[in-house]
């Protein structure tokens, strides 16, 4: 591709140009803006590369030679690159007359790429850095046969189809509002509605499995976050303080001093343990822009925060509650299927390797206890001690990281926090941090896109909708609905002087569950004609009975 683009725009400067999980993509300086529509020129150019079957040479040389190279071409985002490498000899690829620094290995040739697929354009800064030039980057994939191409760009149909930031729009159900700020969410009336829901199913839950509710200031002294060690370890996700009567404040990045101060706020007894404190935590952090999308990474957000707090002899079974817990919470969601991580010990850690070897195990012994299959990542885990981590797989099977359950050795010993134990002295008690969702306006995203917008009953914000054939059902229709609303059932009513197939059409487009059709026959009989959103027709049948029908499959949470 870099060589193509090369071909068609000579004065074009190459920065990089990786491989990544789904295809590649390369970064380029050109004073031409490409566009979407010169994607088939460059495809055409490609396919002249490849047709000329062209040998992949590889040659070795100093970093001096190279720099001189490149120097030579022009290429001076490659100089900035060979700057960087430590090692004396590089490696570089050639095919035909282009040349490029590539640690390797190709194909051998390039008629050896079969199935390619130039897929967008996009602005880049150089390195990532907002401060940058900001450069173009064409992403584009590759198979080793056309069928698996084809199946994958069928795959990428389906996940634009799922989109949750054209869902979100077409849906009505959030924005994000350059006037307000990038990576701040609006939850307009219908995804605030789908977000009480999930906030109340959560409070319910976490009453029933022994928690207490917390709420918790958004801001502190920066003294605070200086003592806990965020102002050293995690400066560049905070924001600036700022000043209230001579002192500095600091919008909150994490919940869990507050909870540590309400933990302190008694002395606390071998016996209260453990306790369980939870919140629905806004937090902000500081991402840059180029890393901001929708729902999925943003700036202010709310976790499903909690911490626990337990003697060493309780570790294991509150490790195996929240486990429980979890995978509780993200079936009734619609996820029954995810992988599960455990990361161990790193390098750098604090405690003892005592301590650190009775939690791994209390994890382990946990995941085993559940029969969940794990995979181990050594030393993968945070220096203040080992944790789970759950990827979600959703409909299409991508995996999504959500729940995060982290064992913590080191923010109660720098907050000094304690309990009375048997035997009169002073023990430091273990504490877990723990999210199931992780956060609500991410989890919302990967719902939309599970979902496709198609929410199941429980969660839909309208869950019937009354559509009328003429004016003369518009009475009825009202019945209809006023029945429904008795019944805490979320109803619209549809009333407009529109074609009913119009209204049908419109109703679906919003993935309202049941549509209620209402005529002459139906007003006569007080009945109501059922449709679903998937195009299936129930028929003609009494109020009652789509009250009973719909009540009966929210209760399931289908
Ligand atoms: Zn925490």
């Amino acid at each position: 591709m870099a060589h193509a683009v090369k071909e068609l725009y000579p004065d074009v400067k190459l920065a990089i140009g990786p491989a990544t999980s789904d295809g590649f993509y390369y970064d380029f300086d050109c004073g031409k803006m490409i566009t979407e529509d010169d994607l088939s020129l460059i495809e055409g150019e490609m396919l002249e590369i490849i047709k000329a079957d062209k040998a992949f040479v590889r040659e070795e040389h100093s970093k001096k030679e190279a720099v001189e190279l490149f120097k030579s071409l022009g290429e001076t985002y490659k100089i900035e690159l060979l700057n960087e490498i430590e090692d004396d000899v590089v490696t570089l690829y050639k095919e035909d007359n282009f040349i490029d620094l590539c640690r390797g290995p190709h194909l051998k040739s390039t008629g050896e790429v079969k199935a390619f697929k130039l897929l967008s354009v996009a602005g880049a800064y150089w390195r990532g850095n907002e401060r940058n030039k900001m450069l173009q980057r064409i992403y584009g994939t590759a198979f080793p046969t056309k069928d698996e191409l084809k199946q994958y760009l069928s795959f990428l149909e389906e996940v634009k189809k799922r989109d949750h930031r054209r869902l979100g729009k077409d849906l009505d159900l959030y924005s994000i509002n350059d006037d307000i700020g990038a990576g701040l969410v609006l939850w307009h009336p219908k995804g605030a509605l789908i977000r009480t829901i999930i906030e109340n199913f959560w409070r319910e839950e976490h009453y029933k499995a022994g928690y207490q509710i917390l709420f918790t200031p958004h801001i502190a002294k920066l003294d605070l976050w200086k003592k806990t060690g965020h102002v050293d370890f995690y400066r560049e996700n905070m924001y600036s303080p700022m000043e209230i009567e001579g002192t500095d404040y600091e919008i909150k990045p994490m919940n869990c001093p507050f909870h540590i101060a309400i933990y302190k706020s008694h002395l606390r007894s071998y016996k209260d343990l453990p306790l369980r404190f939870a919140e629905l935590g806004t937090v902000y952090r500081y991402e840059r822009s180029g890393v901001l999308h929708g729902l999925l990474r943003v700036r202010g957000f709310t976790q499903d925060d909690a911490h626990i707090f337990c003697r060493e002899d309780q570790l294991e079974n509150e490790i195996l509650n929240i486990l429980e817990l979890t995978l509780f919470v993200l079936r009734t969601f619609g996820f029954s299927d995810y992988d599960i991580y455990l990361s161990t010990r790193p390098e750098k850690f604090v405690g003892t390797l005592e301590i650190w070897d009775k939690a791994t195990d209390a994890l382990k012994n946990a995941l085993t206890l559940k029969g969940l299959e794990y995979s181990v990542d050594p030393g993968e885990g945070v220096f203040y001690g080992p944790k789970i981590d759950i990827k979600v797989k959703d409909s299409l099977g991508r995996p999504w990281q959500c729940s995060t359950i982290q064992v913590d050795f080191n923010i109660p010993e720098r907050l000094d926090v304690t309990y009375r134990g048997r035997d009169n002295r002073d023990c430091m008690p273990i504490m877990v941090h723990r999210a199931l969702m992780g956060s609500l306006e991410r989890f919302f995203g990967i719902l939309i896109e599970h979902y496709a917008g198609a929410f199941p009953l429980w969660l839909s914000p309208v869950q019937a909708g009354v559509l009328t054939i003429s004016e003369r059902h518009v009475e009825y229709g009202k019945t209809v609905r006023e029945a429904l609303l008795k019944e805490n059932l979320r109803v619209e009513l549809n009333a407009k002087d529109e074609k009913i197939g119009y209204k049908i059409r419109e109703a679906t487009l919003q993935k309202i569950p049941y549509l209620c059709i209402v005529g002459d026959k139906e007003k006569s009989n007080g009945t109501v004609n059922v449709r679903t959103r998937s195009g299936e027709n129930m028929g003609e049948m009494p109020i009652e009975k789509i009250k009973t029908i719909l009540k009966e499959e929210i209760t399931k949470r289908r």
